[in-house]
């Protein structure tokens, strides 16, 4: 069996710490992960889709096995394509579960159609526990409403989010 690669699936709207600390357990399984940012719903999220691979890249330098590309369509697809041969994902908390529950078990089927034995596992990984109430969507809403979130991200999206505000307020 050659490399074995994962591929870690998401919105990264924008990129948190806990993110990474899947990342930084994810590297110590697998020999390479790719990051698959889902190319859908851009219009709904803050960054566009450049702007979170510019700073997926940015935040993950360090992390040698680690790279950052979008992709469309089915994920099943796009993971053969990469001839990897696990999906990870990240569990918080039990509400994470059901509907991780549910798409594992949908990715498990479409993939086993398609690549029968050699079907694409899901591996649940659990952050550190000061990670567990950690979200994209809560450090874009306390950042919004003048929170300090320093601690939640990396700085290159700190940065990018001093910037990113500072342009909407100025739009009003
Ligand atoms: P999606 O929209 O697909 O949930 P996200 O970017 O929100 O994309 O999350 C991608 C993956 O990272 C998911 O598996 C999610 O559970 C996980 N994740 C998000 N935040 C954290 C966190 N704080 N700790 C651990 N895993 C996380």
């Amino acid at each position: 069996m050659g490399e074995k690669i994962a591929i870690y699936p998401g919105s990264f709207d924008p990129l948190t710490n806990g993110h990474l600390d899947i990342l930084n357990r994810a590297s110590n399984i697998f020999d390479r992960i790719i990051i698959a940012v889902a190319q859908v719903d851009s219009k709904k999220s803050l960054f566009s889709l450049e702007e979170r691979l510019a700073l997926l890249s940015e935040s993950t330098r360090k992390l040698k096995k680690v790279s950052a590309e979008s992709f469309n369509g089915l994920l099943v697809d796009y993971a053969a394509r990469k001839k990897a041969i696990a999906l990870i994902r990240g569990l918080r908390a039990v509400s994470d579960f059901e509907y991780e529950f549910q798409m594992a078990l949908m990715n498990r089927k479409l993939s086993r159609e398609r690549r029968g034995a050699h079907a694409v596992e899901t591996v649940y990984l659990m952050p550190d526990e000061k990670y567990t109430y950690l979200s994209s969507t809560l450090v874009k809403e306390v950042y919004r409403l003048g929170g300090d979130v320093k601690s939640f991200v990396p700085k290159p999206v700190l940065t990018a989010l001093k910037t990113k505000f500072k342009h909407r307020s100025a739009q009003i």
